[in-house]
């Protein structure tokens, strides 16, 4: 049951009755889009089940899949990537009238372009501040490191991606120091300064509105020598710093000076932390060792060892049980060294020493190159904004469900740099049941439970997550367990009852470009729409005040994770609990980054690495 408000009156449900029957153009396409939705989800959802028991029970019924896939990803693409060039007639009009609207972003990463690629409407001013002029494809950083990908094939100048016409963009290199809440301005330095040995050059920006999304640091847990000695994989520099040192460890090994027990340290190479990042890059050294050096270094190759160091049980421990036991086994036939429930406690010049969380002994274990892959944590302009918002008791920067800064007006953010700080059902129980209850006799109808049903799950989307975890296809059976007598009305106590187990499938959402690249398209949508739906309110009821939200909340879509484990093999966990391993998974991921690319330079560029590597090999130059 859903019912369709025209200017906030609401007129008649939609389920059951026909388009044709609103007098009203926009109550009809509310209907119709509403139904659509309707249909697309209930539709996607048994989908979803249907395909993955298929694949469970047909193995060659994959393969076909990934066939198609591969072939069907290019016409995807070239579809995503028609640059779109409509801007909304009338708010281009009422922008010439109207002063535009400031929107300053901060960052060019996910997020940040995410939003700019999905903005149409031209009411706004926009100005990018970001200390990298390009967008970086971070998922093919880790085959930056050893050569497989060019570091110039993964990005993208930014200047071509903001050149939509229609739209005012204006790009400055720099970096925000400073964000003032209060003043509603940024500040900003330059970054290209020390290149040009110019001096450092300070600016401040006012924006209406603030799109933070400047993503996150490694987080080094405050580990001793790790700043100093350890390489990070977070940028283009880091990944080409990895690349040069390992040759430059091969080729120091391979000088007549060099002691045995130099080479073994020279190259040991330790990776410390067992997540998607860390564990491609093992694979990727691997392979690189494997295919291409053991032939240009055969004096020296007999010495090399690759070590993960993961403080966990096990590697990859986000992913389904089954990958994570095929990767630990692949690396153990491969003779990487795993070393899990390890801590790293200290670095040195020469080793790392990881405790055993069981027996507390400490190893240490000399190095030539150390990889620190461990997680994130927040930048200081992040933390040194939290603290102007009194956000001083979180960890990570927190946002409400439209991706709004907790705390602070006109300020969204969106990526690694945030999270979503979700509402437990119970927190609001009381001003639920007030609103629900029209006739204030102090309990509820079978029919005033229903009515708010609808505005709650999209509110409060544990609520469904809860349906689906019980089995449960109705709202009415999430009373069956509390409601004693169902001829009665339904008071606080069972309406709490019933809705407050839901808070236990509540969860952040994890820090991945997916994540980032909708949030981003979801902000530019609302960006899009901002004065139709400050008239005409399409989110759920606000339980707490008046009236309804503008916009639906955010809504996470996970499509799946892969996890290239080396040698042409790849595990993927796809949604509808699939998980495919193997070399035919390695061509649908192929399939997938290369259609996920953000131009056609790039894609040509990728895929044209990826040919000259499997014909010539890995190129072992020291430039
Ligand atoms: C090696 C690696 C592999 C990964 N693989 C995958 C994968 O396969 N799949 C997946 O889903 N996710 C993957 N991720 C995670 C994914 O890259 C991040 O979740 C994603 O980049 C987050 O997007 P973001 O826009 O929040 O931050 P970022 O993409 O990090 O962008 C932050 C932007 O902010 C800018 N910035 C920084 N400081 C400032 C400042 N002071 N002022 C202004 N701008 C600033 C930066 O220059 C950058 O442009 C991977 C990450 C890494 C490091």
């Amino acid at each position: 049951m859903r019912f369709v408000y025209c200017h906030n009156v609401k007129l008649t449900a939609v389920i059951s009755c026909s388009i044709n029957s609103f007098e009203c153009a926009r109550c009809r396409a509310y209907c119709k889009r509403f139904r659509n939705n309707l249909s697309f989800r209930m539709w996607g959802h048994s989908f979803f089940e249907t395909a993955s028991r298929l694949f469970h029970q047909r193995s060659s019924l994959s393969k076909i899949f990934i066939v198609v896939t591969v072939s069907g990803g290019g016409l995807a693409t070239f579809h995503e990537t028609k640059p779109v060039h409509t801007v909304y007639a009338d708010s281009a009009q009422e922008a010439e009238t109207s002063k535009k609207k400031k929107v300053v972003v901060l960052g060019t990463g996910w997020a940040g372009v995410s939003f700019l690629k999905n903005l149409r409407s031209s009411s706004y001013d926009v100005e990018v501040v970001s200390p990298k002029n390009y967008f970086m494809f971070t998922p093919l950083l880790p085959s930056v490191t050893c050569g497989t990908v060019e570091a110039r094939s993964i990005v993208e100048p930014i200047r071509k991606i903001t050149d939509k016409k229609g739209l005012d963009v204006e790009f400055r290199e720099a970096e925000c120091y400073r964000i003032d809440p209060k003043n509603k301005k940024v500040l900003c330095r330059s970054t290209q300064h020390s290149n040009l040995g110019l001096k450092e050059a300070e600016f401040s920006v006012d924006y209406d509105y603030l799109i933070v999304a400047m993503g996150a640091k490694t987080n080094t847990f405050n580990t001793p020598g790790v700043e100093q000695y350890a390489h990070f994989l977070k940028g283009i520099e880091d990944a080409v710093r990895i690349r040069q040192t390992v040759i430059d460890c091969f080729e120091r090994a391979s000088l007549p000076s060099v002691s045995e027990e130099e080479k073994k340290k020279l190259l040991s190479f330790v990776c410390v932390g067992g997540g998607p990042a860390g564990v491609e890059f093992a694979a990727e050294l691997h392979d690189f060792v494997k295919e291409d050096l053991a032939k240009l270094y055969p004096s020296v190759i007999e010495y090399v060892k690759i070590t993960v160091i993961e403080a966990s049980d096990h590697i990859l421990n986000m992913f389904d049980k089954r990958i994570t036991s095929f990767a630990e086994g692949k690396f153990f036939r491969d003779g990487i060294d795993v070393k899990t429930g390890s801590l790293v406690v200290k670095l040195t010049d020469k080793e790392v020493s990881a405790k055993d969380r069981d027996t507390g002994k400490i190893s240490n274990i000399p190095y030539g190159m150390v990889l620190w892959a461990t997680g994130i944590g927040p930048r200081p302009e992040i933390i040194d904004f939290m603290k102007q918002i009194g956000q001083t008791n979180r960890r990570v920067l927190a946002t409400d469900e439209w991706l709004r800064v907790e705390g602070c007006d006109s300020v969204y953010a969106l990526g690694d740099c945030a999270t979503v700080n979700q509402r437990r059902v119970v927190d609001d129980i009381v001003s639920i049941f007030q609103k629900a209850d029209k006739d204030n006799s102090g309990t509820l109808s079978l029919e005033e439970f229903q009515e708010v049903m609808e505005d709650l799950m999209v509110r409060y989307p544990q609520l469904s997550l809860h349906l689906k975890s019980k089995h449960m296809r109705n709202i009415d059976e999430l009373l069956e367990n509390s409601w004693k007598n169902p001829k009665d009305e339904i008071d606080i106590e069972t309406f709490k009852a019933a809705l407050s187990q839901a808070d236990s499938q509540m969860k952040n959402l994890p820090a991945t470009a997916q994540v980032a690249a909708q949030q981003g398209a979801y902000l530019a949508d609302c960006f899009n729409r901002m004065e139709e739906c400050e008239k005409y309110p399409e989110g759920p009821l606000k339980f707490r005040d008046v009236g309804r939200h503008r916009f639906q909340p955010f809504r996470y879509k996970h499509f799946g994770m892969f996890a290239p484990l080396g040698g042409e093999q790849t595990a993927a966990h796809l949604p509808g609990d699939w998980v495919s391993i193997g070399h035919s998974t390695q061509w649908l991921w192929y399939s997938v980054y290369a259609s996920k690319l953000v131009s056609w330079r790039t894609r040509v560029l990728v895929v044209s690495d990826w040919g000259r590597r499997s014909i010539f090999g890995r190129d072992s130059s020291r430039i």
